[in-house]
């Protein structure tokens, strides 16, 4: 053998929380955790954008969370609704499906 290794001790990170942007709550399901009391489920939405060139953010890549009000509260001042989908549960895996609202 010609290949020796040695151990290393790695971190390894575990998601804590997910905090909403616009209201600082935390956006952890209260009714998702495994036997221990570890949270299992956040639900929250996910902006994120990759600005390009010639825009003022040029390269930059932005994300933020938000919980459900306030997802609510920011599609409600939207003038075109977002598309709504079902995850269908099937033998194949789990697909969206379209939801017509
Ligand atoms: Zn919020």
């Amino acid at each position: 053998m010609t290949e020796i290794y040695r151990q290393v001790q790695q971190t390894t990170m575990e998601l804590k929380d997910i905090i909403c942007n616009r209201c600082g709550k935390s956006c952890v399901s209260p009714h998702h955790s495994d036997q221990t009391g570890k949270v299992t489920c956040y639900e929250s939405a996910t902006l994120m954008a990759n600005w390009g060139y010639g825009t003022d953010k040029d390269g930059e890549t932005h994300r933020a969370n938000l919980c459900e009000s306030c997802y609510d509260y920011v599609i409600s001042a939207c003038g075109i609704k977002p598309n709504i989908y079902d995850y269908v549960i099937s033998p194949h895996g789990t697909k969206p499906s379209i939801k017509d609202r």
